[in-house]
């Protein structure tokens, strides 16, 4: 039944108690293609189904997660289509959530009266960078970036973020990136804000962006802890479990950089050099085309192949959050996507921290100075501080120094999301608020 069938259906109270308990509210989730927003946006799917809301996931015709049977429930739209009018029989809309970077669904939503809800899955610190950058004097901004020597200089109000962790893109100019920081950070007609952290992460950034924003804040997460929800793109090469079974315990360093991030040549070869004398064995996860001028790794020199086949293991795509749960990994080299970052917190593993754009950079500086549970790799990658930075993580006592903190950190995530934790408790209260009458117009 669509929705304006629902509205017209006037049952009497007999058939209203049964239609009740037949009727189930659901929510519509619109997420950005692309492998770091589809997994934490199917798991506030299952967070919210398990709260007894039917769920609609609007998609495209790429990067489709239909087959999962942990989603045989969910109801799934494929543009392009009628976004409201192909729901579950006698389910009402109650709101849309939309990523973020999916802003223009907020006009799609008042179109059919229906509230609408920001979902953010980067940190509250990355959110409250890009309001903070929405509102900069471009002009002197583009000067300062420009400037070598202010690169390391402290960001004013951001502490402890320089001018470099900045979450500027590299994919494109600053100023066309400052315009859509402007809309991402605008809620316009949005009821709430969703986030996918926890305040034991960023209690300051989230209570800064809870007044900057007009709308209430609920930081929800680790959703991948909350409601774990397997959604990969791509298939996972599982052959590097039984690779992983072979070693010592935390004795592996896994290197990802995630579904986006591109690495020179020259780097994968510095890196191949500094893990191999570094004496520890790898697993290095490189995706296909992430090497640019290489289809995979056919076109790396000869001296890459042999330094990997000593000790290392490579795959195209891993199952992540497996790999980071084995007993043998004791470190991850990772370019800091949010997803990754919590992912490798809530398993207690120590990072090595080499991002490549955006948000990546805030996390890196998060991980290295707030949580100091990571260490990061600047400048030009070479050989020897690879090798110094994969011992001081497996080998050194600063990397038990490290790994301490990070389980005591692991500890607190889950505490969060259990009952009476601080993101279970928002949940419960964003799953509340839907059920007030003007939760369209607070
Ligand atoms: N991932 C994976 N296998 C891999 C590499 C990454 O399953 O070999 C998953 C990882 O667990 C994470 C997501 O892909 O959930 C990457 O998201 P993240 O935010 O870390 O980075 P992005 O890909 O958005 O840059």
């Amino acid at each position: 039944m669509s929705l304006d069938l629902y509205i017209r259906f006037r049952p009497d109270q007999g058939e209203r108690m049964e239609e009740e308990k037949r009727v189930k509210r659901r929510i519509v989730l619109v997420p950005v293609p692309a492998q770091g927003h589809v997994t934490p946006i199917m798991q506030l799917g299952k967070a919210l189904h398990s709260k007894d809301f039917s769920i609609t996931v609007v998609q495209t015709q790429y990067n489709r997660v239909t087959s999962s049977k942990d989603f045989s429930d969910f109801h799934f739209l494929t543009i392009p289509g009628q976004l409201l009018k192909e729901q579950g029989d006698h389910d009402e809309v109650v709101c849309v959530v939309y990523d973020e970077y999916m802003h223009f669904s907020k006009a799609a939503a008042m179109e059919f009266q229906l509230p609408s809800v920001v979902f953010s899955t980067t940190s509250a610190t990355a959110f409250l960078c890009r309001s903070v950058l929405a509102k900069v004097n471009v002009e002197k901004f583009l000067i300062d970036m420009k400037d070598v020597e202010m690169q390391d200089k402290l960001f004013p109000g951001l502490h402890p973020l320089r001018y470099k962790d900045l979450p500027t893109s590299a994919f494109g100019p600053i100023e066309s990136m400052l315009r859509v920081y402007s809309k991402t950070v605008n809620t316009g007609t949005a009821s709430a804000v969703i986030i996918n952290s926890a305040s034991c992460l960023e209690s300051s950034s989230l209570a800064r962006l809870q007044q900057e924003l007009q709308v209430p804040v609920y930081p929800i997460g680790p959703l991948h802890i909350a409601a774990s929800a397997p959604s990969s793109l791509l298939e996972e090469d599982r052959s590097c479990i039984e690779w992983l079974n072979m070693q010592k315990p935390r004795s592996v360093m896994y290197i990802s950089l995630g579904s986006l991030a591109l690495m020179e040549t020259k780097d994968a070869v510095e890196m191949a050099w500094g893990l191999s004398n570094s004496n520890q064995p790898f697993l290095w996860v490189i995706r296909p085309g992430s090497i640019p001028s290489s289809e995979w790794t056919e076109s790396l020199p000869e001296e890459f192949s042999k330094l990997v086949s000593e000790r290392g293991y490579i795959v195209k795509w891993a199952p992540q959050m497996e790999v980071l749960r084995h007993p043998a990994v004791g470190g991850f080299w990772s370019h800091c996507g949010w997803n990754s970052t919590l992912e490798s917190i809530g398993e207690g593993i120590p990072m090595i921290c080499r991002p490549f754009t955006g948000d990546q950079k805030v996390n890196a500086r998060y991980l290295e100075r707030a949580w100091r549970n990571g260490v990061q790799l600047e400048g030009e990658l070479e050989k020897e501080a690879v090798e110094r930075a994969v011992k001081r993580l497996l080998v050194d006592e600063e990397g038990a120094e490290m790994r301490k903190s990070v389980v005591d950190l692991k500890e607190k995530l889950e505490a969060s999301v259990r009952s009476g934790g601080s993101s279970c408790s928002s949940l419960d209260n964003f799953v509340n608020s839907l059920k007030t009458k003007n939760f369209m117009h607070q």
